[in-house]
């Protein structure tokens, strides 16, 4: 391979033959951008793995021992993603070990079934939280308000066809009102309920196991960065009921040895260098210089709601000043040349987050100068309302297939 070819981030020569677009991340841990960028030694470990034969078995029991390591969990698996981790949690605190029951999911669930978890928590991280409950042959059972859950509420849905409490750490939940970790496991486990954690996007490897959480759900391919893959971690029995799985409903939900051998590298590495709170002082530094300069936008540091350590840039787009909204304003964004993709869970508030977790100086200040110039031209702009919700789904899954 001619080394020109290969850029410092280390997108290879396949990637420019196929031509896909070059993007520039200021949004996040994405899965529709594949997530995340992996080290040289997590490729090596992937591409190494696909050149022979390894038996999964013993890759997985050496994943176990990683993920025993970084999460202070007695054991783990990996699976293909996060989401397919929370379908084969739920499966595993219905069937346990018994291989009849595994075999006979999702239509015949056996006799405990519900999943308890907070209204607040019923999140959609591009699919609803609770279809993948559902489709280990789970019932949510799900409790309380939106802003506010009490105990009663946890304990009066806490039966014997209780199978297991779903706990979500995200900033995708309401961030207030819902009962805390500690109590949720102190409630459940009185009841004799195992806990489910779904941390997916975390970057706090311990504390969740550490609070009495059974079950704790990272996905590989977010903070981590390594390929796509789920991480389950916690109590033996229940990891090896969910490893279980993979005799029925998980066999389409299945990592190869190279997502397992990268995985593993990118645990060893977050255990040798733990991922650092991010907080580029001079990136966002510099973008507060450039964007506060313009007319109509206003900006403003932003902490992460759950990683209080790690900051972002909120941009705030006033559209009496400016004639066209924040959504009109990403759009343009997305559509130059690199695509410049920002956080836009605020878009329909009137603004969105600048993040500076995957850039270099220089393309921080390539973002701030394209949204200078995106302004300044700004009557190409459409004075585009909000996002469209009716068919902002479809239509986010389906723009490649018109
Ligand atoms: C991203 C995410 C998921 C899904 O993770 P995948 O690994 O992409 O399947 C599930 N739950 C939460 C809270 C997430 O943020």
């Amino acid at each position: 391979m001619n080394e020109s070819d290969e850029t410092a981030r280390g997108r290879r020569l396949w990637v420019y033959e196929h031509r896909f677009s070059e993007i520039i991340n200021v949004g996040g841990n994405f899965s529709a951008i594949g997530s995340s960028v992996a080290t040289a030694a997590v490729r090596a470990a992937t591409a190494d793995a696909m050149a022979c034969f390894i038996d999964i078995n013993e890759m997985q029991a050496a994943a176990s021992e990683t993920i025993a390591r970084l999460t202070g969990a007695a054991a783990g698996c990996l699976t293909s993603c996060a989401s397919a981790a929370v379908t084969i949690c739920v499966a595993a605190t219905m069937t346990g070990l018994d291989l009849a029951l595994v075999e006979s999911l999702p239509a015949e669930a056996g006799e405990r079934d519900e999943v308890v978890l907070q209204l607040g928590h019923v999140v959609d991280y591009g699919a609803p939280l609770l279809s993948a409950i559902k489709l280990a042959g789970g019932k949510p059972r799900i409790i309380g308000q939106v802003s506010r859950v009490f105990d009663h509420q946890l304990e009066a849905a806490l039966s014997e066809r209780t199978a297991a409490a779903l706990y979500v750490v995200s900033h995708l939940t309401a961030q207030n009102g819902q009962i805390p970790l500690e109590r949720f496991v102190e409630l459940a486990h009185a009841r004799g309920i195992p806990v489910i954690v779904d941390a997916a996007a975390e970057r706090d490897f311990r504390s969740f196991i550490a609070a009495g959480a059974d079950l704790v759900i990272y996905s590989g391919h977010k903070v981590l960065a390594g390929p796509t893959s789920g991480i389950i971690a916690g109590r033996k029995e229940l990891v090896r009921a969910a490893y279980l799985q993979n005799a029925g409903i998980a066999r389409g939900m299945k990592i190869g040895k190279e997502g397992i051998a990268g995985a593993i590298v990118a645990m060893e590495q977050a255990l040798a260098h733990p991922v650092a709170a991010n907080k580029p002082e001079e990136i966002l530094a510099a973008w507060c210089q450039t964007l506060t300069a313009l007319k109509g936008l206003s900006v403003e540091r932003r902490p992460d709601p759950i990683a209080t350590d790690m900051h972002r840039l909120k941009v705030t787009v006033n559209r009496y000043l400016t004639g066209f909204s924040a959504a009109a304003l990403a759009q343009a964004l997305g559509q130059r040349r690199p695509r410049i993709l920002v956080r836009d869970f605020g878009i329909s508030h009137g603004y969105f987050e600048l993040d500076p977790s995957f850039v270099s100086a220089d393309e921080a200040e390539l973002v701030a100068e394209a949204i200078k110039e995106t302004i300044i031209k700004s009557t190409t702009l459409p004075d585009k309302g909000e996002t469209d919700h009716r068919n902002g789904k479809v239509n986010s899954y389906l723009r490649w297939l018109e």
